[in-house]
């Protein structure tokens, strides 16, 4: 179903399951908050589908579901198929960080009666979108002991919110002289944390305060800060938007979207017949880099793990298994906005309601840094979702010259597998709220599915 709005031919039926479909997303998204938890989350949900940790298998058979976490940000799943390893697997792969503040190593300090933590951004913000919202923290503190501590303020409705302050309108006259871009700094998105002072304590006792309030919560010291990762997030849970209550409205879809719909497909999949694999990496927003980024290894060495315990130890084996595999490398692209139709080519640019997307290419300044997927690749595509009557368009982030993004997509072509990306259109996209279609949620979905089965 090639560019066909998804509600033309809608049935109370499809209605109902794609509604349903779209609360337990809005569920994953309300708790995901971070890769962190995103990962904790999809091991919740494997388990409850029968999935075990690789660690607790013996031997490799079809049929057998398994997954395996990367230092609690990064998690593949298996389902493993009828055919040997080596006749190549269907992988659906995601990003699960996005775009947020991250607490500095050395963030508290005290300033004219207020106590703040100090920021750094990570992935593309546009900085004045953050400020007077509330927000929350989450994170993990490592203590020297080896305990972790988890973090976690400002989701439930008895816990107070953080937030960054700004200018009001009546003294802001320099302000506003500036643009967009440079108005807010990088540097004043600190994050305002308590007024109380000490008791008792002379100097920064507001700061002694909150330091007293982190021991007596969590038992850290201001020094633990330095071994910690706390995120700074838009607090509050995912939405239904709209009067018709027709989309979806939450931070962190891009691309907690294709996460949730990849990770789905592969949980609801039934006997396939290659071995179907979903993988939700972390750090995509700043270049995939990192242990626990696409461009890790970690991908890699599970696939020659499973090909161990299958009895397969040879490298060509496992060179095998990834060039034979296909891929749908998935996150959301830029749907046509009807406020800023101007960055958007009509006929080739994603629709809100139009299903899932695919993005030949990606990139920017003539298709730099992307993938450029194989045509025989879409066409076999085609096939499978016009056999499934799977609702999908194709699109590019944008016009020509207008900008442009990139995805993991050309990260897993090294391989020399066949990756294509494909995800959800997303208005608003990196903005603290995002906004997605349910159709197209439960398009992705449908896709992915038929893909891997
Ligand atoms: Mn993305
Ligand atoms: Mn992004």
């Amino acid at each position: 179903m090639y560019q066909k709005n998804v509600w033309e031919n809608m049935t109370p039926e499809k209605k109902k399951a794609m509604f349903d479909f779209n609360e337990g997303y809005k569920a994953f998204l309300s708790a995901a908050k971070t890769e962190r938890l995103a990962v904790k989350e999809a091991e919740a949900l494997a388990r409850k589908a029968g999935y075990k940790c690789f660690c607790e298998m013996k031997s490799l058979k079809a049929g057998d579901k398994v997954y395996f976490i990367n230092r609690e940000k990064n998690i593949v799943l298996y389902h493993i198929g009828k055919k040997p390893l080596t006749d190549g697997m269907k992988v659906l792969g995601a990003h699960i960080d996005s775009p947020r503040l991250d607490l500095k190593q050395n963030p508290l300090y005290e300033s004219k009666g207020f106590a703040l933590m100090d920021t750094h951004y990570y992935g593309g913000i546009k900085k004045y979108q953050y400020v007077t919202i509330p927000l929350a923290l989450h994170g993990v503190i490592c203590k020297t002991d080896g305990e972790k501590v988890y973090v976690s303020i400002g989701e439930k409705d008895d816990e107070p919110v953080m937030g960054i302050g700004d200018l009001l309108p009546h003294l802001a006259q320099e302000q506003m002289k500036g643009t967009a871009a440079t108005f807010i700094e990088g540097e004043k998105l600190d994050v305002t944390v308590g007024s109380i002072p000490l008791e008792g304590e002379e100097k920064d006792a507001v700061k002694a305060n909150v330091l007293k309030i982190l021991k007596d919560k969590y038992g850290v010291t201001e020094e633990d800060l330095v071994s910690a990762e706390i995120e700074v997030v838009p607090a509050g849970k995912a939405r239904d938007y709209g009067l018709d209550a027709s989309m979806v409205m939450s931070y962190g879809q891009d691309d907690r979207v294709c996460a949730y719909t990849s990770l789905m497909a592969l949980l609801d999949v039934e006997d396939p017949e290659y071995t179907a694999c979903c993988e939700l990496v972390d750090k995509e927003e700043i270049g995939s880099v990192g242990a626990t980024g696409a461009q890790s290894v970690f991908f890699e060495n599970t696939v020659a793990e499973l090909l161990n315990l299958a009895g397969e130890t040879s490298y060509i084996a496992l060179k095998r298994c990834m060039e034979n595999s296909k891929m749908l490398s998935s996150d959301v692209s830029a749907g046509l906005d009807p406020l800023y139709a101007s960055v958007s080519e009509e006929n080739n640019c994603a629709k809100l309601n139009y299903g899932v997307v695919f993005n030949k290419y990606t990139g920017s300044r003539g298709k730099g840094g992307s993938n450029d997927a194989q045509p025989e690749f879409m066409a076999y595509l085609r096939g499978i979702l016009d056999r499934d009557g799977v609702y999908f368009q194709t699109g590019e982030l944008g016009k020509v010259d207008a900008g442009g993004g990139g995805t993991i997509a050309y990260i897993m072509a090294k391989y020399n597998m066949l990756v294509i990306d494909a995800g959800v259109p997303v208005l608003n996209m990196h903005a603290p709220w995002e906004v997605t279609a349910k159709a197209d949620v439960y398009e992705a979905y449908l896709c992915y599915k038929s893909f891997i089965k």
